[in-house]
């Protein structure tokens, strides 16, 4: 049986009563990465043996009744989560030794739920980019098309389950990480709201976006995973102390007689018209099960792109000074002095992408420009985020294209920044507003290329995101389809 295509409710049943073990599905797990990895590099580190012991330690643990919601369940963990003892690198040289001392509270969590854990998954270096194109450790090809990207910068995570190499992943959002390769991979990819995820041991990339969340093979198990995920952690500042709902309560519920919003400005040219179909597509679905589709309108939307870019590398370039060779990861030993040893350090350590993200951060703060730039971005954005508000008052949910077109090829955008940008278009606004948005699978390109559609809800409203996404999701069927690897 192939037990690495099931999704985590599928094999909860099956622990339960008895028909498989942890280490069963681990083992067969491996047998599927042995198979396609060396195709898809979705991993850094594979963590073979922690997995095996994992899931001895859970079988232990179900033969004594003691049964949690992951309970050996193989999970895969985005390379940008500390994990106390094994490397994590967030795809960059510069931490290429880094063994963090303390485990992240999401990692805690999932522990603490009986996860067993496969893998640190490939990622954009410093989570910068759209296709994983940009890691120290080589790029992941999408499982659908090996000649293509998965996405990114998650794109590891993406990848891995759906080449079902794991059964979720974890990945974290900063700009659209999450939503991006998820509907590139053809699994779903939830982004919580900002503050609903704690993310203490969470590399910082930009500390006013960044968001983690899960990958899954449909939603119920994202239901799942958020349930396990969320939650106020004291360690962690900006993270809400707010309830966690049963999101699997908004599964079977429908969206009879709710208002979906149709944002026109995300309807531009450009989209590929295949896209466009599969998104039209989708809004039929949903007007079929008793939704009402309106057309509403999010007026600053056009200025998202430039706004991010702004905001998000001079976070980063604030983020990245910790850097230096002297705390932890890499050091250069070529320099004679101390700032020599700096300037060594980080032209060696980090890539071009990332230098290029402390460059214009690093502008944009600088005195002179600060009011120029950073001070006009954050009143742009209060702008975009009350266009949210405003449209929330006619709808419950969003819907737009996740992505403006299917996975592209490996190298195609890598020398054009602004063509690789431009392929956040849709998800950078959500990040800017804090607001959650989940990607499904809504059909597949004449190439077999597979593509998502978003949702996006209010502050908190991740339940309402799962409720049409699972109600779109029994009536598309598209969830089951898998790459032919
Ligand atoms: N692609 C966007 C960027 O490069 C978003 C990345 C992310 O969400 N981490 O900044």
């Amino acid at each position: 049986m192939d037990l690495n295509r099931l999704t985590i409710h599928e094999l909860q049943k099956k622990i339960r009563a008895g028909d498989v073990s942890s280490t069963d599905i681990v083992r067969d797990v491996f047998s599927r990465i042995d198979a396609v990895e060396k195709d898809v590099h979705a991993f850094i580190t594979v963590m073979r043996d922690e997995a095996l012991s994992g899931a001895s330690r859970a079988d232990a643990d179900i033969k004594a009744g003691d049964i949690k919601t992951l309970t050996g369940i193989p999970v895969a963990l985005k390379d940008i989560l500390c994990t106390r003892g094994f490397p994590t690198t967030c795809g960059s040289r510069i931490l290429y030794n880094y063994i963090p001392p303390y485990d992240a509270t999401v990692v805690e969590k999932l522990k603490e739920a009986g996860a067993v854990f496969v893998g640190k998954t490939n990622m954009d270096e410093f989570a910068m980019g759209s296709s994983t194109e940009t890691s120290c450790f080589g790029i992941t090809r999408n499982p659908w098309d090996l000649e293509r990207i998965p996405g990114g910068s998650s794109g590891g995570s993406a990848a891995s389950v759906a080449a079902d190499e794991c059964i979720a992943s974890i990945g974290s959002d900063t700009g659209g990480s999450i939503r991006q390769p998820a509907a590139l991979c053809g699994v779903v990819g939830l982004k919580p709201t900002y503050g609903r995820v704690s993310r203490f041991g969470l590399i910082a990339f930009a500390s006013s976006l960044d968001q983690i969340g899960p990958f899954t093979k449909d939603v119920e198990d994202c239901a799942i995973m958020m349930g396990v995920l969320a939650g106020y952690d004291p360690k962690e500042s900006t993270s809400v102390p707010m309830d966690v709902p049963d999101y699997r309560e908004h599964l079977s519920r429908g969206i009879e007689g709710w208002t979906v919003g149709i944002p026109r400005e995300y309807f531009i040219e450009g989209i590929d018209p295949e896209v466009m179909k599969a998104i039209q597509d989708a809004i039929k679905v949903v007007e079929g099960l008793g939704a009402r589709c309106v057309e509403i309108s999010l007026p600053h939307t056009k200025y998202c792109l430039a706004v991010y870019y702004i905001i998000a590398p001079a976070e980063a370039s604030s983020n990245l000074a910790r850097y230096d060779g002297v705390k932890y990861g890499f050091r250069s030993h070529d320099g004679s002095d101390l700032l020599e040893m700096y300037k060594k350090t980080r032209s060696e350590g980090f890539g071009a992408e990332v230098k290029r993200r402390i460059m214009i951060g690093t502008y944009a703060l600088s005195s002179g420009y600060y009011d120029a730039y950073y001070k006009k971005a954050s009143q742009v954005r209060a702008l975009i985020k009350r266009d949210f508000e405003e449209a929330f008052k006619q709808c419950d949910v969003i819907l737009t294209p996740t992505t403006p077109t299917p996975a592209f090829k490996i190298g195609e955008k890598t020398n054009d920044p602004l063509q690789m940008y431009l392929s956040d278009i849709f998800t950078i606004s959500t990040n800017l507003a804090g607001i959650p948005g989940i990607s499904v699978p809504c059909g597949f390109t004449a190439a077999g290329l597979p593509v998502g559609v978003q949702f996006l809800a209010g502050h908190f409203e991740e339940g309402k995101l799962i409720q049409i996404a699972s109600a779109y999701e029994k009536s598309a069927n598209f969830e089951k389809r898998r790459p032919n690897l």
